[in-house]
């Protein structure tokens, strides 16, 4: 089966196909996060699962070129660095920094560009001077520049508005808005005192872009006049991408995105979470709280896309540790199992799991599918384990499957450094057995398990593992 998505253009199940002639280039673009606070974890649903596509469309042998913006400039950044009298690019330097490291937390995959608006303004300019040229962008009496949106066909097609009924409002100045204002949209702002130093010279006079067309000139820049796919929250559909599909298409006369994906909300008691809400936990609060990146990528990504995930502290987290402590357990038996053996080959019914898994997420990242795969080969490669069934060989050919389904999900344990005084007295153990003084052997043993690390004697020699 071909990989296939559910487009918010159309509203259909596609069949996925890329705009390369070869096949085999993929143009993503999603939209990064808006850096004037720390991400929190209902962004990150975005981002988690924006890693998930990359990575499966990658395990099918494609060649994702990706770019994430940050957005570094628009009305919260600025109100931000005001309140606290700082530099912009002062200000959203902190939550830039903080927004890599927390990708890393979650591991996930860093795009290969990821341009920041302030950079691409020049660009920007561009872009509104040829909608300007064209009679679609207009300067109004407050010298902002706006987008005639009766000026484009389609408008509202993405968000599937019947502009007839909805009776435009006017012009709106504000970044986002809700659908029920639908109006010109800005595409330059003419600088306030609101605004501060926060300002670029244009041929309009001082001022600063609005948050759509940074995504618009920053996406073609970068990956040219056409994409395959453009990602983000349902948030994000009206206004902000509708607006970008106006202003591109007006400019290029090209078809802007081939594939719309949009995934629903995390909710917090059935309200979506929210900066402006209140109700919202970053990733920095839930690992002060105990949890560790992987367990809270699980929570996030195990949950089909297009479902809203209901986001509770005693629910989501414990399962993930749990289902995650089962698959390291059973990892641990392979690796036990299949240590020194080449890898051979899986039985037929555990090679159709595998397979499974695969094409689950085939049918548009059914993510839930690819699980109820994962956990049916564990539950058969344990019984197997369990009676003799899967020798060495057997064993590392399921890890060879498991590790290229982890290559799309990352839920590997990390890695834990074995402190050096544990090493030391694992040598003096050896030495001890060597001169099979087995009572100073034991009570070294237990030295090591009192500093948290267990030893296990194998025909390869100790292994320790931490308790
Ligand atoms: P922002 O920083 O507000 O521009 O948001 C960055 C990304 O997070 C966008 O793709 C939003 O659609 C997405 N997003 C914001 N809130 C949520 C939420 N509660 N659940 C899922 N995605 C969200
Ligand atoms: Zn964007």
């Amino acid at each position: 089966m071909a990989v296939q998505f559910f487009d918010t253009y159309t509203r259909k199940l596609e069949t996925f196909v890329p705009l390369d002639p070869a096949g085999k280039i993929v143009k993503l673009y999603t939209c990064g996060p808006t850096v004037y606070n720390y991400a929190h974890i209902g962004n990150f649903r975005a981002y988690v699962f924006e890693d998930l596509l990359q990575r499966h469309l990658e395990a099918r042998g494609y060649d994702v070129q990706r770019v994430m913006n940050l957005t570094d400039v628009d009305d919260k950044t600025i109100r931000g660095c005001r309140n606290l009298g700082v530099r912009l690019a002062d200000f959203t330097k902190t939550f830039k920094d903080a927004f890599f490291a927390d990708l890393d937390t979650l591991r996930i995959k860093r795009a290969q560009a990821f341009p920041a608006a302030t950079d691409y303004v020049e660009r920007m300019i561009e872009m509104i001077r040829d909608l300007e040229a064209k009679g679609i962008a207009y300067q109004a009496e407050d010298k902002s520049l706006y987008f005639r949106i009766s000026k484009f066909a389609d408008y509202g097609k993405l968000a599937h508005l019947n502009l007839d009924e909805l009776r435009p409002s006017g012009r709106i100045a504000n970044d986002e808005y809700e659908k029920e204002s639908v109006g010109d949209f800005a595409l330059w702002k003419a600088w306030d005192e609101a605004d501060g130093d926060v300002r670029w010279d244009s041929p309009w006079g001082p001022g600063r872009p609005g948050w759509h067309i940074e995504c618009s000139a920053m996406a073609t820049a970068l990956l040219g006049d056409e994409l395959d796919i453009h990602c983000g929250g349902v948030d994000n559909i009206f206004p902000h991408h509708e607006a970008e599909i106006a202003q591109t298409e007006s400019c290029t006369g090209k078809k802007f995105v081939r594939t719309w994906l949009h995934c629903a909300h995390l909710m917090v008691d059935g309200g979506k979470m929210s900066k402006s809400a209140g109700n919202f936990f970053t990733l920095r609060d839930l690992i002060e709280k105990g949890w560790t990146g992987r367990e809270i990528r699980y929570a996030l990504i195990t949950v089909n896309y297009r479902l809203p995930l209901n986001f509770t502290l005693d629910e989501g987290l414990p399962a993930a540790r749990a289902a995650l402590g089962r698959i390291d357990e059973w990892a641990r038996r392979l690796a036990e199992t299949a240590a020194s053996a080449q890898p051979g080959t899986i039985a037929p019914e555990m090679a159709a799991l595998v397979e499974g898994f695969f094409t689950a997420l085939d049918d548009d990242l059914n993510i839930s599918g690819a699980m109820g795969q994962l956990f049916d080969l564990i539950r058969d490669t344990n019984r197997a384990l369990d009676s003799g069934a899967l020798d060495a060989a057997g064993a590392a050919a399921v890890q060879a499957a498991w590790q290229r389904m982890n290559s799309v999900l990352r839920f590997e344990a990390d890695a834990v450094a074995i402190p050096a005084e544990v090493t030391e007295l694992l040598a003096q153990r050896q030495a001890a057995r060597a001169a099979k003084n087995w009572s100073e052997s034991d009570r070294i043993r237990d030295a090591i398990a009192a500093l948290g690390w267990v030893v296990k004697d194998s025909k390869d020699g100790p292994k320790l593992s931490p308790k």
